[in-house]
């Protein structure tokens, strides 16, 4: 067979994965055990070695597949990284969201840039890594619930931790046009949980309002969103540069005559290093826990405020000379490096010693919307960075 033709093949492979992974229901916090295994199979059948990581419930999944090296040299192992979970759909899309739909130069599917794209495009290139005299294993980590602030990739990281796997170089293919980013702020979300004692509006002194208490701890975290700022360096590379805080809803009480005793707050930060997200939290857990719960407590002993961690997404950090961005630009010829804005999995990969990179195919625009689409060109695109991660790891 002619290059052409094997590009050709390769790239109808990747169509054809893709369509099958988007077929896979996986909304997060959904069961993913069957396009995990779709996963391991097809790996399987070409000789990889492979582990799964779980949920408590074992009803999510995380997987870890080894090509090994035939000739190995001490080069730093390739792990090919995606999550597997795509975001809820709504009823305006024009197409079924689970059924591929390829019109003219793109293809339509919940998870098509986000980033299902990606995770087709790795497995069908395995079959070649397969067949190559690698001298560096090539890994595929399909991990899940990143959408739900990265609750699957722990898990797995702390396995990787527990047997070695501490260097290499990481790829992680959310959707950035294949440009390379090498650095998100980090993104924490939580709920706290007021409760306070219900009465009559008529006699205010009696209850605990925990609609009145959440109000103040909102008012304290807005208080401390300008400090935020005010710890931001010059040099930060982020838009906007300092950390951010906001408060996503606030929920709670009955009727206009009725004392609340139930409260909740929504909220996020979006820390530029890992020091303003400890000093926010220590600053508003202490006043709850110093200034509001003293003298909720004064009327009702049973007053509480719990602050639930949604998920801790932590930051990914610009490195100088990172090897991962090194290895992409020259397979790609370019030489950029651009921060986004929303959160990866790459800043866990990053803290444990993996040299990491987040560059993966279609747009991040066309992510989490109606009608979410990848252009096949992306894929394309895709498939011939996987060609020169083969050329550079491979040993005649
Ligand atoms: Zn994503």
């Amino acid at each position: 067979m002619s290059t052409e033709n094997n590009i050709n093949q390769l790239y109808k492979n990747s169509i054809k994965i893709l369509t099958d992974l988007i077929a896979f229901k996986t909304v997060s916090g959904e069961d993913n055990n069957s396009l995990i295994d779709y996963c391991d199979e097809i790996l399987k059948k070409l000789g990889a070695t492979s582990f799964k990581t779980f949920d408590e419930e074992k009803k999510r999944v995380n997987l870890f597949a080894t090509i090994k090296a035939k000739k190995p040299n001490g080069t730093k192992p390739i792990i090919l990284s995606g999550h597997t979970d795509v975001v809820p759909v709504s009823k305006s899309w024009s197409t079924d969201p689970f059924k591929a739909t390829i019109k003219e130069d793109k293809l339509y599917g919940r998870g098509a840039c986000d980033m299902k794209g990606f995770i087709a495009c790795a497995l069908a290139y395995a079959p070649i890594y397969s067949k190559a005299n690698l001298n560096r294993d090539i890994n595929f980590s399909f991990t899940f619930d990143e959408e739900t602030a990265c609750q699957g990739a722990p898990i797995l990281i702390e396995e990787l931790k527990k047997r070695g796997i501490k260097n290499g170089i990481c790829i992680i293919g959310e959707p950035t046009n294949m440009k390379i980013i090498d650095a998100h702020k980090g993104c924490y979300e939580y709920t706290t949980y007021f409760e306070g004692l219900a009465g009559h509006s008529s006699a205010p002194h009696k209850g605990v309002s925990a609609v009145e208490y959440a109000a103040q701890y909102v008012n304290k975290l807005i208080e401390l969103r300008q400090e935020l700022k005010n710890r931001t360096s010059k040099k930060s590379i982020f838009d906007p540069p300092y950390s951010t805080l906001q408060i996503g809803g606030i929920f709670g009480g009955i009727a206009h005559n009725v004392i609340a005793d139930k409260c909740h707050v929504n909220w996020e930060t979006r820390p530029v290093v890992k020091e303003d997200g400890i000093f926010l939290n220590s600053e508003i857990d202490k006043y709850a826990n110093e200034v509001l719960l003293p003298e909720m407590k004064k009327v009702s002993s049973k007053s509480s405020i719990k602050k639930e961690i949604i998920g801790e997404i932590i930051g990914f950090n610009r490195v100088q000379n990172s090897e991962a961005c090194e290895l992409v630009s020259s397979l790609t010829r370019d030489n950029s490096r651009e921060v986004v804005s929303f959160g990866t999995e790459a800043g866990l990969f990053q803290e444990i010693g993996i040299s990491t990179v987040v560059c993966g195919p279609g747009s991040i625009e066309q992510a989490h919307k109606v009608d979410e689409y990848i252009m096949l060109d992306e894929l394309k695109k895709c498939l011939d960075l996987l060609e020169g991660i083969k050329k550079n790891s491979t040993v005649n």
